[in-house]
């Protein structure tokens, strides 16, 4: 398949003019798993034009922060795709410092969707209940929002769209970043697909949650109640465990070392058993081997969802077991 089968505008032009203007002679690609497949066209299509010498990453990416840092040490300019910058400022945990400087080299290449997503948004206005609905998307759909704003009103809707002081645009959401959701109405309209950002959303909004997916074109409902009991639950089942294994990523845009180290320091005060583990890459094969009764989770919140049988707990989740933090102050 060649990047022009997908609904995503790769940016070639102003890649290959950006090289030419900068001069660069070696150049990195990263793209998501999902796309890793275009990109030996990509990076032909690159070479013939500039001359450049280009190396494709072969490294897992899961997000904006997920900058494969070794391969911008050896290239002169680093496309990313499928994100956009951090803005500076906005996040301020130890792995953003390490993002941010990494971003200096690094051009990110949005990969907007091409697909209309008025059908399905028209579709959706059948699930909203209330009067006012929020509006967000990822970034891949977040230029159709005006649009998408338009079109609710006109079939009675109040619409807000809130604004991240961390992201790039109004309306834009980020798996760990759902501010642009915090804003006052019944309930949130997303425009995207998965399950993993409209159930952030839920969680840390408490509110219904009207998915709308504008590829498939299916509506899927998030309610806040049953995924924040299924987080309680998972907190309640951690109370009885008496070993844990606090997670650290070592990729650079999740390391958060000295987060890991405190919440270890204390476990230890409680009387529990508590292991910092490092790794590049977080997988089950991995956790499979470690014989503890829970995990804690201090890198990607996506952590929780993908391997959620061996009951991981975030930061938040983790402090409400060791009685630092109230059930109520999670989301
Ligand atoms: S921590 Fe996770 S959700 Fe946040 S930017 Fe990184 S990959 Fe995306």
């Amino acid at each position: 398949m060649n990047w022009n089968d997908y609904p995503y505008d790769f940016e070639l032009e102003r890649i290959k003019r950006l090289i030419k203007e900068r001069g660069a002679r070696r150049i990195g690609l990263q793209l998501p798993a999902g796309l890793k497949r275009v990109a030996p066209g990509i990076a032909t299509d690159i070479s013939d034009a500039t001359g450049a010498d280009v190396i494709i990453s072969g490294n897992s990416c899961y997000g904006a922060c997920d900058i494969d840092e070794k391969l911008a040490g050896i290239v002169d300019m680093l496309f990313h795709f499928g994100h956009t910058e951090l803005k500076k400022g906005g996040f301020t945990n130890e792995a953003s410092k390490i993002v941010y400087s990494l971003q200096k080299k690094v051009v990110f290449i949005e990969l907007r969707s091409s697909v209309d997503v008025m059908p399905v948004v028209e579709k959706a206005v059948a699930a909203i209940k209330g009067n006012s609905v929020g509006l967000v998307a990822t970034v891949q759909h977040v230029h159709t929002l005006g649009e998408a704003k338009k079109m609710l009103a006109r079939m009675g809707k109040e619409v807000v769209i809130g604004k991240s002081n961390k992201l790039k645009y109004e309306g834009q959401v980020l798996g760990c970043d759902f501010s642009s959701a915090v804003v006052s109405c019944d309930e949130i309209l997303f425009v995207g697909s998965g399950t993993f950002h409209p159930a952030g959303i839920a969680l840390y909004t408490g509110k219904r949650i009207i998915a709308a997916d504008p590829f498939t074109t299916q509506i899927n409902i998030l309610e806040a109640d049953a995924l924040r009991k299924k987080r309680y639950l998972a907190i309640e089942k951690a109370l009885d465990a008496k070993s844990f294994g606090i997670l650290i990523s070592m990729k650079s845009g999740q390391f958060n070392l000295g987060k890991a180290i405190a919440l270890r320091s204390k476990a230890l005060d409680k009387g529990l058993t508590a292991f910092l583990i490092a790794m590049d890459e977080i997988s089950e094969e991995i956790l499979l081997g470690f014989k503890v009764d829970a995990f804690v989770n201090t890198a990607c919140p996506r952590l929780a969802e993908d391997f959620g049988q061996f009951k991981v707990l975030s930061c938040k989740e983790f402090e409400v077991v060791l009685g630092e933090r109230s059930w109520e102050d999670i989301f």
